[in-house]
């Protein structure tokens, strides 16, 4: 078994207000059992459409999974589509029926008759027990290939995967599996990375090597198949540390850790602690800073300074200086910088100014032009970045800029602790 797709059911993954993610931790956990994912395709609730979607899935894979349209009102239908496609009868599991009613009887409820299409089952199917929720995972055997069925709810889905349709896959899994490494970069551009570590990744043509911008930097992922673990986990450890020498302090991670994860690993081991005075970001950097759990070990505080008088009153920022420079200056991000720092005696202080557009810039200081300083206990460093973009692509990468101006000041303080 190594070809699978997934079906994801449901109408509302047809409009514009749901995405189907499920599909993304299936594919991750089948391509780990070395089972590519050749095709994914999302249907609505129809009993005939589905039924030719498992059909068609059958010709060309030999797993076919599907998720959601397991609940019991009449528009849940993949396990009647699914007994059509394989033409099997649905009979009552007089078991999972049981399991419905204990589970209602344990949370006080009334059991509505409809619940009782959940415990219909496809004949010869293997059922795998929901603890989550009422509707089971169905398990169909149909001579080399398995047609699984997963309930919608993404809770439910992952543990039943996890504990009861990984093992039956992996049994059936062949010896080739999948290894993957991802390394993530900030500070340089897409096509700067590319161009920079092409000429490494292009001598090793075993490994597929992705590049792809998201707007909390750059992930490099390199995948490989092989029967051979441990060679593949040779192979990517050596491409992997390559490619980091190469973009050099631009790497954050190699372990797939986040840009917000990495400073606060450093701050952590520093013992320094950090606090914001911010404008035009809104709070972006104060919130991403606090994303971590136990970020109140390093994260003092964070203010959104946003008009001028703000500024004054809460970062210490002389009125005068706003008025000879501007509020969106060196010397205005210098002083938010040091007024985050001693207003909250943090051993580093963040401070961010500048105009996230559309309207506001001027010849001399056009929209995108951000100021960003650190404070610290040598010093202040201060940059003017020109960002290009929308509001919300400025203020994004202007709170990125801050982050890994912060992460690389904490790299050279490391290097100086030895
Ligand atoms: P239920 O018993 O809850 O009706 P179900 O198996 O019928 O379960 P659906 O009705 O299709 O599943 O979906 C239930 C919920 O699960 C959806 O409202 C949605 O929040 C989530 N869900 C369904 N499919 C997906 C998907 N492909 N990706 C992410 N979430 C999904
Ligand atoms: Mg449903």
């Amino acid at each position: 078994m190594n070809r699978a797709e997934i079906i994801a059911v449901g109408s509302e993954l047809l409009t514009p207000y749901r995405l189907d993610t499920n599909s993304l931790f299936l594919t991750e956990e089948l391509n780990r059992l070395g089972i590519a994912v050749v095709r994914k395709s999302v249907v609505a609730d129809d009993r005939q459409a589905l039924a030719a979607a498992f059909r068609e899935a059958l010709e060309r894979a030999d797993l076919v999974v599907s998720t959601g349209g397991l609940g019991p009102t009449e528009d849940d239908l993949t396990r009647e589509a699914a007994a059509d496609a394989l033409d099997r009868r649905l009979l009552l599991d007089e078991s999972v029926l049981e399991n419905i009613r204990e589970r209602f009887a344990r949370l006080g409820r009334a059991m509505a008759p409809n619940n009782q299409r959940q415990a219909m089952v496809p004949e010869g199917a293997a059922v795998l027990p929901n603890s989550s929720g009422t509707a089971p995972g169905l398990w169909i055997e149909t001579g080399e290939r398995a047609v699984l069925l997963l309930p919608g709810p993404p809770g439910e889905l992952r543990r039943i995967f996890a504990e009861r349709a990984r093992p039956l896959i992996e049994r059936r899994a062949g010896a080739r599996r999948m290894a993957h490494r991802m390394l993530r970069a900030v500070g340089l551009p897409e096509s700067d990375v590319d161009h920079r570590v092409a000429p490494i990744y292009q001598s090793y043509a075993d490994v597929e090597t992705t590049i792809l911008a998201t707007p909390e930097g750059i992930e490099i992922h390199l995948t490989r198949w092989s029967d051979d673990q441990a060679e593949s986990t040779r192979v990517l450890d050596e491409l992997a540390a390559r490619i980091a020498t190469t973009l050099g302090d631009a790497v954050f991670s190699t372990e797939g850790e986040t840009l917000d994860g990495a400073i606060a690993r450093e701050l952590q081991q520093a013992g320094l602690s950090v606090a914001v005075a911010e404008s035009c970001t809104g709070g972006i950097v104060s919130s991403r800073l606090t994303r971590i759990p136990g970020s109140s070990l390093f994260f003092l505080g964070g203010a959104v300074c946003y008009s001028n008088q703000m500024k004054t009153a809460w970062a210490g920022v002389p009125a005068e200086l706003i008025e000879r420079h501007g509020a969106v200056s060196s010397e205005v991000a210098i002083a938010l910088a040091e007024g985050a720092r001693s207003a909250t005696g943090a051993a580093l202080g963040l401070g961010l100014t500048g105009i996230a557009g559309p309207g506001g810039g001027t010849p001399e200081k056009p929209v995108g032009t951000v100021h960003i300083a650190l404070a610290h206990e040598g010093g202040v460093r201060e940059q003017l970045i020109l960002f290009a973009g929308d509001r919300e692509r400025i203020r994004r990468l202007a709170a990125q800029s801050a982050l890994d101006i912060l992460r690389r000041h904490l790299l050279r303080a490391r290097r100086e602790r030895g």
